[in-house]
Parts: C-alpha cells; structure tokens; sequence
C-alpha cells in the first residue's frame, strides 16, 4: 500500500510559454565579473560594479548631473549641431544618421556643454556621449568645446571635459580634423588667463580626440581600465611588426607610463575634482583679469 496518495485536485500547470522567472529589467549582468546586479544598486553606485569595481559606461546627461552640485546646471549651446557640408553618404545619408543619433540619446550632438557649480566654483563642464555616432567629434563638437573654453574665459571659470570618443567623425573629413587644432588654440588661450582644464578620459577615448583636447588638461585623469589610445592596437602592430604588451592601451598602462595624473574610481570623482580646484581656482588669479576679461569668440 503506498504511504502517499494523489489527490484529485491537481496543482494547476503554467503554460511552458509563462514559465519564466520575472527579473527582466530589474537585474543585469556585470560584464567583467559576470554578478548579478540589482538595478537600483548599481544606480546608486553611480553604474560601477560592487562586486570588482567594473565602470559601466554612462550617458552624457548623467555624467554632468553626477557632477554639478546637486545634479544643477544650466544647458549651453544646445542649438549648435552638424549640418552635412559634404553632402556624404555612406550605407545612409549623413543628416538621417544624425537624425537618428539626436532620436537615440535625446542630445542634439555628441557633447552637451553645461553651467554649474562643482563644489562653490563655477565650472563649465561639456561630456560626451559614446551613442552618439561613437561619440565622434565634428564640427559642431568641435564648436562647442571650443565655445565652452570661451564661456570659462569670459565668466573666469574652470573647463572641466568627459571625454568619450571613437575619434574624429569621417562624414565631415578633413572639417573634423581642424577641429583640432581649433580647440588646441582656444585652450592656449585658457591657460593665458590661468584657468584651469581639467581632462577626464572615460571608456573609451581614442583617435582625433585623444590627439587635441583630452591629453591636454591642466591635470588628466581617467576612470580605471578605461580604453585610451590614438591609433587601435592591430594598426599599431601591423606599423610596428612588434606584439604589444598586455592591457596596453588601458588606464593603468598609462598611468604607469606617465601619461596620466591619476585614475580615479566613478564613485570619489566629483570629490576629486572639488579637491583639485579648491587647488587650482586660486581666488587671486580668478579675480586678477576679472575687469580685463573680453569676449574671445
Ligand atoms: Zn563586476
């Protein structure tokens, strides 16, 4: 006789099609650890990793609230944007893609510029955005870090930049490229007035961008194990016929080699960059030029 027996009322079966557990969109998976991450955790460790420190990447909006006093700032020049003066069309016309990039990220180009407070001094801070056609600087970024130098100047403030960048943007060819050399000249013109640029390289920073404005911060910092270079590891291997070294290229490789001031983790990097300027934004020289300071654009 059996111990246990099956009662009529059966348990109700779940259609196979329903049997799954709902955590859709509440967890996601750490890319260099594999843990799981509760969503609401991982916002308020500002998109870094607990479990090994791994730096997701962020939006451009995000960065500069995580910046500015109490997440405050004021948008300037969002009406600067890229027309198409090539007339270039690659697998689509150039201005759908950048329709399309504007729809994307809700950003009218691949950097916003931003007004605010960091700690009680006034900083005009610009980050980019990797959504964005990669991140690419055309004309128009070029324009705006260019025209954030010039808002710093005129109001005797800090230059503080998120960089994130596949490089120049081709569909402007060689117009990209002379954004180079025009930001170059404009932070020249900063570092005149004793003002201070403050260079953060995120994941990733390469090409035309890393050539011009991100190497050349007053003081360079980067969030670990970010990716940071010029050209890709396999041209330069191909040029060099040489293997390149592990984790070349990376955050750490660099600070090693004397390319960077410090790497900071996300999470202390508003304190970091108080700490600094509280340094660098000497009362003295702040108000030297203040009556002398003119308009430069
Ligand atoms: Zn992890």
């Amino acid at each position: 006789m059996p111990w246990f027996r099956k009662k009529n009322q059966k348990i109700e079966s779940v259609p196979a099609e329903e049997r799954v557990v709902k955590t859709e969109g509440i967890f996601v998976k750490c890319d260099q650890c594999d843990a799981p991450l509760f969503k609401p955790d991982l916002e308020e460790s500002l998109q870094v990793c607990q479990h090994c420190g791994y730096h997701f990447r962020i939006g451009a909006r995000e960065r500069l609230s995580m910046l500015f006093d109490e997440g405050k700032y004021e948008e300037l020049d969002a009406e600067v944007v890229s027309t198409d003066p090539l007339k270039f069309v690659d697998s689509k016309p150039y201005p759908e893609r950048l329709k399309q990039a504007q729809e994307l990220t809700g950003l009218p180009e691949a950097i916003i510029n931003g007004r605010g407070l960091v700690g009680g001094h006034l900083v005009f801070a610009g980050a980019m955005d990797m959504l964005f056609i990669g991140g690419s600087m055309g004309s128009a970024v070029g324009e705006k870090v260019t025209r954030l130098t010039h808002h710093a100047i005129r109001e005797r403030g800090a230059v503080v930049i998120f960089a994130a960048s596949g490089g120049a943007r081709m569909q402007e060819g060689t117009l990209s490229l002379m954004q180079m050399a025009k930001i170059a000249s404009a932070l020249a013109q900063l570092d005149e007035e004793r003002l201070p640029f403050i260079s953060v390289l995120t994941d990733p920073t390469t090409g035309g961008v890393t050539a011009s404005f991100a190497m050349l911060g007053d003081l360079i910092i980067a969030e670990p194990k970010a990716l940071i270079g010029f050209a890709g590891p396999r041209v330069i291997e191909q040029t060099i016929r040489q293997k390149l070294p592990k984790n070349f290229q990376r955050s750490e490789f660099l600070l090693d080699h004397g390319m960077l001031d410090q790497i900071v983790d996300r999470r202390e990097m508003r304190d970091f960059i108080i700490k600094a300027l509280n340094f660098m934004m000497n009362p003295a020289t702040i108000k030297r030029k203040e009556a002398g300071a003119g308009d430069s654009s």
